[in-house]
């Protein structure tokens, strides 16, 4: 991160002290970003350096303008201690959320705060060029709008939709942009060191910096969107399996001989609980003359039928949409409760425009998971929504970018 603040190169060009001090000055810099401020007792603790040393090393980060005096925090006894934290403006990181139909992007400070508006718009995700195109559209007008130097960015992070053709097996992040990778595309065009993550796992590593994942080290993150991804925090790191494809919870089968899911398989979870099965089975129930506010509230167009739609009618009482999402939190309840049993988690975090159904997607598949799991193992479980909402996964992609590159700086100074 020192790297990247000073603009230096210092491995190639510092002495084994100023290496030294480099890897101090790196230390405090991450504690005070993950940890918003501490005190110069507190870091010395920490470190194991005397007080005068640690001081040393603030005033340079101060000079640097990385580190800022943050004044008095509250006595424990005695003298109050003095607060530095990081100088939120130091340096900015650009996120980009590629969600099912959705795109966001913004710019955010050290202090992971938006510092430019969060730019949302409706595309077709899967018209990858046009996707692309209209991205960086947008994203050169926020820039040129902040009109701040390049230097001034850590990076790009972006989240991609956990979307794999059923045909060729590519990914969003297999996508070529002018015979350039993703990576290289974004890199190339902006000059900034680029990061790309499958949306659910760049989900939980924003519940990890931010969320209800907090502190936590085994943790099941459920997205559920258009489809039904998982990220999974084990051991308090994001596990990804051999190719990064861990997580595909949607495509595990529930229903034997069940509908066509979009994997070329039949009777996925997809096909049952997220959020186009949803959308579908209200269509199929109200032109078969199931009763439903959902008429109204779409002047009985089928086609204006969302997720939000269904959850406009939940909270009208709508015994129709009750139903649809009792069944899509049974055959949830029931993927979950073998997670449960194979992962042992002490929380998962159900995230995803349906998850804004809160207690309707929540309630059934705790009954779910009362009738599927062993109680002394469940026991351990909390099931909650996220509290992130919207942001979630803007945040996420903030703290890849931050979590790559403290991880690329501590391999290159230890
Ligand atoms: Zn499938």
């Amino acid at each position: 991160m020192l790297n990247l603040l000073l603009q230096t190169d210092f491995k190639n060009n510092g002495s084994n002290t100023d290496l030294k001090r480099f890897r101090q000055q790196s230390f405090i810099i991450e504690y005070l970003y993950r940890n918003g401020k501490a005190s110069n007792p507190e870091l010395a603790k920490l470190t194991n350096m005397s007080s005068p040393t640690i001081n040393k090393l603030i005033v340079e980060l101060i000079e640097y303008g990385i580190v800022q005096d943050l004044g008095y925090g509250d006595s424990i006894g005695g003298r109050r201690p003095n607060l530095y934290g990081i100088n939120p403006n130091a340096k900015y990181i650009i996120s980009i959320d590629i969600d099912c139909r959705m795109i966001k992007m913004g710019v955010f400070n050290l202090r992971n705060e938006a510092v430019s508006e969060i730019i949302t718009y409706f595309d077709n995700v899967k018209n990858k060029q046009q996707v692309f195109e209209g991205i960086f559209k947008r994203l050169d007008q926020l820039l040129s709008q902040l009109n701040y130097k390049t230097s001034r960015f850590l990076g790009i992070g972006i989240s991609l939709p956990g979307l794999i053709e059923a045909k060729t097996g590519e990914t969003y992040s297999d996508l070529l942009i002018d015979g350039l990778s993703l990576e290289d595309a974004f890199q190339n065009r902006y000059d900034l060191p680029t990061f790309t993550g499958n949306d659910s796992r760049v989900m939980a590593l924003g519940e990890q910096a931010f969320g209800a994942a907090r502190n936590k080290n085994n943790v099941l993150c459920i997205n559920i969107c258009d489809g039904i991804g998982m990220g999974m925090i084990v051991n308090g790191k994001i596990y990804e399996g051999k190719s990064g494809f861990a997580g595909e919870l949607g495509h595990i089968n529930v229903v034997d001989d069940g509908d066509l899911c979009t994997c070329g398989k039949r009777g996925c979870l997809e096909t049952v609980a997220s959020g186009t099965a949803l959308i579908h089975l209200a269509q199929k129930g109200i032109s078969e003359g199931k009763q439903s506010v959902l008429t109204e509230l779409t002047q009985g167009d089928l086609h204006e039928i969302h997720v939000s739609t269904i959850i406009k009618a939940l909270e009208n009482g709508d015994a129709f949409a009750i139903d649809l999402f009792s069944k899509a939190g049974a055959y949830l309840g029931k993927g979950i409760a073998g997670l449960i049993h194979i992962f042992n988690p002490e929380m998962v975090i159900i995230g995803g425009k349906v998850a804004r159904a809160r207690h309707f997607l929540i309630d059934p598949i705790q009954q779910s998971l009362n009738k599927y799991t062993i109680h002394r193992i469940k026991q351990d479980t909390e099931i909650v929504t996220s509290t992130l909402e919207e942001n979630v996964k803007l945040l996420g992609a903030v703290a890849m970018v931050m979590n790559t590159l403290f991880e690329q700086e501590n391999a290159l100074l230890n």
